[in-house]
């Protein structure tokens, strides 16, 4: 048998503190630490010069740890290859179909930052919903697909509940008769949800759902306001609370919008959600950075990825000593496929007046437009082409991300409608790239002080 030469990975991340050289390999997630007094030399030895042989126990010992991690790989193999292998492979997968449907375009609030900005007053029409199912039954390929996924989204959803419950028993009865699985969630504003309204989403089929508070009631309440002006904090969480017996069917995403105006008010929601309401752990938080993709806000507002990810950081921290189990938001997510369904060929999002596009980021958009279901000469073939379809936005085609180290974990920022944005404008690396080598370092340093601690 021909003797295997092994290399070093391309996605081997290294940093090293006074003590240890740290390695982390962004594509299988394995994480070493070396001891520098110890075994510096060594494990550099072996890193550089993987095929040179010692007969030495400790060399051997540890060579064959590193090529079990996949820290070494045989030197045949193509890493960014098997990358795009299983991109691709996801992108144009038949099996899960994600349908994203809006509806009502309308919302209840008026947030000075809303990325959809000026919103057309559309609500779906019956006619509408009936193209919806139909275009479902003459186009998808029902033959194979196994899962169907909706996502309720808006403008505010829940306007328009009436058009959620009919299309939600259409689509479950078509998924019934066509032995597909189905799941769906929901992302609201939260006013109108009530425990009435989120046990019927139950069973509708719903298992998730979105909601946002942008800080304490002083500072929610100068951000996310009702039409009105009025303030919408209390009812929001008044309305969770009423459903907390009904957490065990269903997962709450509290998602908290932060940029320059309201960072420093994030502790004392923190603080509210932990020590005035009892939902510690039975709901999951999240924190997301505004962005001025759509020009609808003000970019200077704004955090840039770096600053976004240490005042991040400090609030899972600090969630964190308050009780919240936040770690699956310090791990850095390792993606075998594409990040957003927007990038997959079985996936679309279909506005409240049967506009169809690939992203939820630009309904109302004409450039991005891929037809109307509502349209007499609609034929059911997407208008597709490489500005409006995410799909042919592949982070393996940016030159920068293509060389990247983390390019596993990063995937291009993950979301393409940012990704495209960022590289036209040539602020990759401050929107995106500075942040997320961040929350690697910040991930190594943690995992190796917990091992160290031990
Ligand atoms: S709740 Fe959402 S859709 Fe409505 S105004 Fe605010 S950000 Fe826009
Ligand atoms: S966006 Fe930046 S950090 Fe992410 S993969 Fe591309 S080059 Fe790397
Ligand atoms: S492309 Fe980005 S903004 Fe659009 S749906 Fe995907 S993650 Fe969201």
């Amino acid at each position: 048998m021909a003797k295997c030469e092994f290399k070093s990975s391309i996605y081997n991340y290294q940093l090293e503190t006074p003590e240890a050289i740290l390695c982390y390999n962004t594509f299988t997630g394995s994480f070493v630490a070396i001891d520098k007094n110890q075994s510096a030399k060594l494990f550099n030895d072996i890193i550089n010069e993987p095929n040179k042989l010692f007969d030495n126990n400790e060399y051997l010992t540890m060579r064959k740890q590193l090529i079990e991690q996949g820290f070494l790989i045989p030197n045949d193999i193509d890493e960014r290859k098997l990358l795009e292998l299983s991109l691709q492979t996801d992108r144009f997968t038949q099996k899960n179909f994600s349908l994203t449907i809006i509806p009502e375009q309308s919302c209840n609030f008026a947030c000075p930052y809303c990325f959809q900005g000026e919103k057309a007053y559309k609500t779906m029409s019956l006619e509408i919903e009936n193209k919806i199912i139909k275009y479902v039954q003459d186009n998808f390929y029902l033959d194979y697909i196994t899962d169907l996924h909706v996502s309720w989204y808006g403008g505010e959803p829940l306007l328009n509940f009436a058009s959620i419950e009919r299309l939600a028993e259409k689509l479950i009865a078509l998924c019934s008769k066509n032995n597909i699985k189905y799941n769906s969630g929901i992302v609201t504003n939260g006013y109108l949800l009530s425990k009435d309204v989120v046990k019927k989403l139950i069973k509708m089929g719903v298992s998730f759902i979105q909601v946002t508070l942008d800080g304490p009631q002083k500072v929610h309440d100068s951000r996310r306001f009702l039409v009105s002006g009025e303030g919408t904090f209390a009812a929001i969480v008044s309305n969770i609370v009423s459903f907390i017996d009904l957490l065990n069917k269903i997962t709450l995403n509290i998602r908290i919008n932060v940029d320059k105006t309201n960072y420093e008010s994030i502790y004392e929601l923190i603080d509210y959600l932990s020590d005035d309401t009892c939902l510690t752990n039975k709901v999951y938080l999240n924190f997301a950075s505004v962005d001025n993709s759509n020009k609808t806000y003000d970019t200077n507002l704004c955090f840039k990825s770096q600053l976004f990810e240490e005042v991040n950081t400090n609030f899972i921290d600090y969630a964190s000593k308050k009780g919240w189990d936040m770690e699956r938001t310090r791990k850095p997510k390792l993606f075998p496929g594409v990040a957003c369904t927007a990038e997959k060929f079985n996936s679309m999002v279909i506005g409240s007046d049967g506009s169809i596009y690939k992203c939820w980021n630009v309904i109302e958009h004409d450039d991005y437009l891929l037809g109307n279901i509502s349209d007499e000469s609609f034929s059911g073939i997407l208008r597709i082409n490489s500005k409006n379809c995410y799909m042919f936005s592949d982070c393996l085609k940016v030159e920068k991300c293509k060389n990247c180290t983390i390019l596993p974990v990063c995937n291009g920022g993950g979301c393409p409608h940012l990704r495209t944005k960022y590289e036209s404008e040539s602020n990759l690396d401050d929107y995106i790239c500075k942040g997320a080598y961040d929350q690697i370092r910040k991930y190594m340093l943690r995992t190796y002080k917990e091992f160290s601690d031990k």
